[in-house]
């Protein structure tokens, strides 16, 4: 039988609870023994930069993931010319596991909408699974608003893809203001990758502002 693979992009900024709970339900729910996250050099479907460097993400995601065997992290798309789409990631993947192995791409139900505009969309959703998750703090996926953006084959798999996820309502945008403005943000990430944050000094009023200096 194939092996299924899991793979969830993001930014990271900085990865939380959120994103390590749903990409292990998710996998269990599949019946994928690998997920594969892999950060975003910029997300085509942000306008934004990540405020952490590529460098601190991923310290954070291998802080975040150091006991579970069910992860791994691919530098692939940092280390790639922008803008990066996913087309190209899913088939580094197949190449990289072969083409026998069938690879899950995970979004959350916030990203579907922005789905259709997805570069070669129709093609990357014939290489792959692209499997909606519930999220926490945002509507269910509603496929109907899909139907003029979409073909219908596609909105169909899409219903079938979706994943039943514990709804966790955190996100990273919640933890960077949270951190700007000096609140709590225990329990949203994990001890050790808050520890990194602190050490380093990511994400603060002062962070930021040097950040902004940059460009
Ligand atoms: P930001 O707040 O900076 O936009 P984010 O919390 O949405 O960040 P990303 O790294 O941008 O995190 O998300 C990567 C992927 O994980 C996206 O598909 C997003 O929908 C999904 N995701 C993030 N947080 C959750 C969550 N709490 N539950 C389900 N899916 C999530």
């Amino acid at each position: 039988m194939a092996e299924k693979i899991v793979i969830f992009g993001g930014t990271f900024d900085p990865v939380h609870i959120g994103h390590i709970e749903v990409a292990q339900a998710a996998a269990e729910n599949i019946g994928a023994k690998k997920v594969v996250l892999v950060p975003a050099r910029r997300s085509p479907h942000k306008q934004q930069r990540p405020v952490a460097s590529d460098k601190d993400r991923i310290a954070m995601l291998k802080l975040a993931v150091m006991d579970k065997n069910l992860f791994q992290i691919s530098p692939i798309e940092l280390n790639r010319a922008e803008p990066s789409y996913t087309i190209d990631t899913i088939r580094h993947f197949k190449q990289q596991f072969g083409e026998g192995c069938e690879l899950f791409w995970l979004i959350g139900a916030d990203m579907l909408e922005s789905l259709p505009k997805w570069h070669k969309i129709d093609e990357l959703m014939s290489e792959c699974n692209i499997c909606v998750m519930n999220r926490g703090g945002f509507e269910k996926p509603d496929f109907n608003r899909l139907t003029s953006s979409l073909n219908i084959e596609n909105i169909k798999k899409l219903r079938k893809n979706t994943i039943e996820t514990p709804k966790i309502n955190i996100s990273s945008t919640e933890i960077r203001q949270r951190l700007m403005t000096g609140g709590d943000v225990s329990g949203l990430t994990c001890p050790a990758v808050l520890n990194y944050i602190q050490k380093h000094n990511l994400y603060s009023f002062d962070h930021q502002l040097s950040k902004n200096e940059e460009f």
